[in-house]
């Protein structure tokens, strides 16, 4: 299998976790999440995650120095991945740059109403049963069978500390100027690989598609 490196930006809400979780599956490719590393640093109660929770949980971004000591660590061992939620400053889009290149950049664009509907009926999987289970649900949009209940691996579901009206308002407030725009200038000119915008504010379902057609020459 050839190299293959995907970028995923975009808000909240934006469907990139499900994005890259489909991908990462159809493609082979392994999903870097710095969310979800950040929030099993915090989970395992190491210093790291001692250090960052109260920043997570309010809805701030974690210093630099720290997410890109995270990252490095995991790319020095793959050349097949999507990266979800990292960079979101200039410093971690140079770092990236410094580190590795990539070959396309997605950038998901969905209306702020729905950003809101989303992450506020978003239910996740504690993984208790299956650890690492990647089940993400919605309390109208895809319900599990069980209210509460993971229909992959039957954990419980629970709600992210961040996903409360305020934080997910605050989050979604100081995307734009915090990352949207700065990576926005950052790849879209094409010369950091290919820019791709996607709109996905339609089902889960439709955006794969609309992103899978521009990756059809690539090899899985
Ligand atoms: P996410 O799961 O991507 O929404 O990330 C959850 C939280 O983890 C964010 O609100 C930040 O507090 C932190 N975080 C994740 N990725 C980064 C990043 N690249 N830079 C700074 N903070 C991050």
């Amino acid at each position: 299998m050839g190299e293959l490196r995907i970028l995923f930006i975009g808000p909240a809400g934006a469907g990139k976790g499900t994005q890259c979780a489909k991908l990462s599956e159809e493609f082979g490719l392994e999903h870097i999440s710095t969310g979800d590393l950040i929030r099993a640093e915090i989970k395992s109660g190491s210093e790291l995650g001692q250090k960052v929770q109260s920043i997570v949980e309010a809805g701030n971004l974690v210093s630099d120095d720290i997410v890109n000591e995270i990252v490095k660590n995991k790319l020095d061992r793959t050349k097949r991945f999507v990266l979800d939620g990292y960079p979101r400053t200039k410093e971690q889009a140079e770092f990236l740059n410094s580190v590795t290149n990539l070959h396309y950049i997605f950038s998901l664009e969905v209306n702020k109403e729905n950003l809101v509907e989303r992450l506020s009926g978003r239910r996740l999987c504690t993984g208790t049963k299956k650890p690492g289970c990647k089940g993400m649900f919605h309390i109208a949009f895809n319900p599990p069978k069980v209210e509460g209940i993971c229909d992959l691996c039957g954990s419980e579901l629970y709600q992210r500390k961040d996903d409360n009206p305020e934080t997910i308002e605050k989050r979604i407030n100081s995307y734009e100027s915090e990352t949207g725009k700065p990576l926005k200038d950052f790849y879209g000119n094409g010369d950091k690989g290919e820019f791709i915008s996607i709109e996905a504010d339609e089902a889960p379902g439709m955006v794969y598609e609309a992103i899978t057609s521009k990756l059809k020459a690539v090899s899985k």
